[in-house]
């Protein structure tokens, strides 16, 4: 899942970024309205943290961008005012969701994946497949009784697939939501994330969860060939 924030306090901006990282999301970051508003319209983000007092453009401002594109990505708001007033207007503009400064880390992230989930899916949904199971809070995955231990960028690249399972993913999709803007295209990161999650998730003994599609992509899901 990749998040951008957009926010001019650096240390606020820093602070979320390290938290959001040790979740396993990939993070950008912008420090002004109108690198933010680019950004957000380039990029295909899964959710944006939009602080509203920003230089160039203020954040409100920002919103209403995004929204004009027809863009449905999550956004929400910080806010150092927390007027009921303000509180609408930033729902009016087309935010998902409001915070105001300062705010409870924790609430921030449990906000977060409130607005990541699906409608069908609780905040707390274990994320499964066949005998596979990802815990997003707690970033465990087992297999059967076994417990994998995934590195950051597999983590989160599992999870992407199991939040898409049964539809096949293209190279840019993968890039797009499981790494940062720092990421290289033309890289073979992609294939080697995936052939080192094969390894230990598809375990010889195991049914195949992840399929290579020629030309195509990748798709994570049970079939009864191979
Ligand atoms: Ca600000």
């Amino acid at each position: 899942m990749r998040i951008l924030i957009v926010e001019d306090e650096q240390k606020i901006a820093d602070s979320l970024k390290a938290s959001l990282e040790a979740e396993f999301f990939a993070v950008d970051h912008a420090e002004d309205g109108q690198h933010g508003s680019f950004l957000a319209r380039t990029n295909e983000y899964d959710l944006i943290i939009l602080d509203n007092m920003l230089p160039k453009k203020k954040g409100i401002e920002v919103c209403k961008e995004i929204r004009e594109e027809g863009l449905k990505v999550p956004i929400l708001m910080l806010s150092v005012e927390d007027s009921s007033e303000t509180k609408i207007i930033l729902l009016n503009a087309g935010a998902d969701d409001y915070m105001t400064k300062p705010f409870v880390l924790g609430e921030l992230l449990a906000r977060i994946r409130a607005l990541l989930r699906r409608p069908q899916q609780a905040v707390n949904t274990i994320l499964e497949i066949n005998n596979l199971t990802l815990n997003p809070q707690r970033c465990i995955v087992t297999r059967g009784d076994k417990e994998i231990y995934l590195p950051r960028k597999e983590f989160a690249l599992l999870e992407y697939m199991l939040r898409n399972q049964g539809i096949a993913l293209s190279r840019s999709m993968i890039m797009e939501h499981v790494w940062d803007e720092n990421a290289d295209p033309f890289s073979n990161t992609i294939e080697s994330h995936i052939l080192s999650l094969r390894k230990k998730i598809d375990l010889p003994n195991e049914r195949k969860l992840i399929h290579t599609l020629p030309g195509r992509g990748y798709i994570l899901d049970i079939r009864s060939s191979e």
